[in-house]
């Protein structure tokens, strides 16, 4: 079975490391896909460590945990990345996530950002 975020790897072998530790993401798009992940899981601890610190949305993680299991997860497609590797210190990934609310189809489409703080990966927000 694949993982949540579609790479044709198990979930042991591809989300489960950075949701185990999260200096395994080593790109902007591991940690996103990561990211994806747990919002298919509603692992509300991982979406807010995940998180950069200034701009963490700690009182919403109730309600994001809420939503997450209230909907269904279909896929994830990453539609383009800018920077956000290894050596970088920021970068963009640009994707669609796909879900079933209330038995219809919709869909994110994003433009994020992503920043290192201290060393690890983090979600900033939109990108501006
Ligand atoms: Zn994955």
């Amino acid at each position: 079975m694949n993982c949540h975020c579609g790479n044709k790897e198990t979930y042991s072998n591809c989300c489960k490391k950075a949701h185990l530790d999260i200096a395994n993401a080593k790109t902007a798009e591991q940690l996103m896909r990561s990211r994806y992940s747990a919002f298919a899981l509603a692992d509300g601890n991982y979406l807010m460590q995940s998180h950069h610190s200034s701009t963490r949305p700690t009182k919403e993680k109730k309600s994001i945990v809420k939503w997450a299991k209230s909907v269904q997860w279909i896929k994830l497609e990453i539609e383009e990345t800018y920077k956000g590797l290894e050596n970088d210190t920021e970068g963009t990934v640009t994707f669609n996530a796909y879900f079933y609310e209330k038995g219809k189809v919709d869909v994110i489409h994003e433009k994020s950002a992503f920043a290192k703080e201290n060393g690890l990966w983090m979600y900033l927000g939109l990108s501006k």
